[in-house]
């Protein structure tokens, strides 16, 4: 589904990732962890296609495809879904309608016949226990003045609906909840199957109590390091990153 080949990115000129090899198959929950500062964002960035970030080197193979050349618009439409897809505030744009609008979007673009209100409807009631959704919530306008907490059940929320091949989440907030990131589970979990595919990337060992992936990658210093499977995120939490330091020379 997936192929990362030895990819170099840049921001700002300074190199942050120094050859990423990682393939990800179909039905796969893959974890990237790492300390602060090795590039776990910029990795995601890359993925989304974020402007600042310039690959310098190297190949992203999407489903056969060159995911590189594609704009965030078209990896979207693909089947990838990228978190904070969607950040900004839409006043006067009642969720749900936004909501509406996106799934039939990409419905379209997959030879779907559209849904009329009432289809969706019960396509949002069906997901919204999933996340554990407030109708008050979908009624208000995109995002305005959502909490924090809010607008991630509204990302997973979102992620749900449109049930992507390939979500890639980059779980950067600091100030999740425990609520928060069991919404985040939730919403990971829900999604497995054979056909579909995680990214995860977090510095949350605690995540992974909720999330079982099915492999846990280290990255450090722009270089993925170590691979395993999630007793690796355990060992973690027992021993921090320390270990991974000394190991690569630091
Ligand atoms: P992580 O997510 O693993 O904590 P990041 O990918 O956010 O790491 O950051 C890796 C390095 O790249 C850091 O030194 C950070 O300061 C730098 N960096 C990331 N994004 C930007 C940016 N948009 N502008 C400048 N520097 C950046
Ligand atoms: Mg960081
Ligand atoms: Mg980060």
């Amino acid at each position: 589904m997936l192929k990362i080949k030895d990819l170099y990115a840049s921001v700002e000129g300074m190199e942050i990732l120094k050859g990423i090899n990682l393939e990800v198959k179909p039905g796969e929950v893959h974890a990237i962890m790492g300390p602060n500062g090795s590039g776990k964002s910029t990795l995601a960035n890359v993925l989304a296609g974020k402007e600042e970030y310039e690959v310098t080197h190297g190949e992203v193979i999407y489903e056969g495809e060159d995911l590189l050349e594609k704009s965030p618009e078209d990896r979207a439409k693909d089947g990838i879904f990228l978190s904070f897809q969607y950040p900004v505030e839409i006043p006067g744009v009642p969720m749900v309608n936004f909501l509406k609008t996106s799934v039939n979007a990409h419905r379209k673009h997959k030879g779907l016949k559209e849904l009329t209100a009432g289809e969706f409807l019960k396509l949002m009631r069906e997901k919204m226990d999933l996340v554990d959704m407030h109708t008050k919530l979908t009624n208000r306008s995109v995002n305005e003045g959502f909490s924090g907490g809010e607008k991630k059940k509204n990302e997973i929320f979102q992620m749900a609906l449109l049930e992507p091949k390939l979500a890639i989440l980059d779980e950067t907030d600091s100030g999740l909840d425990i609520d928060a990131l069991k919404t985040v589970a939730n919403g990971v979990n829900a999604l497995k199957s054979p056909e579909r595919a995680t990214i995860v990337v977090t510095h949350y060992q605690r995540l992974l109590d909720y999330i079982v992936p099915d492999f846990v990658h280290i990255l450090y210093k722009g270089k993925i390091v170590k691979t395993a499977g999630k007793e690796l995120a355990l060992h973690l939490e027992e021993k921090g990153y320390d270990w991974i330091k000394s190991e690569n020379g630091n």
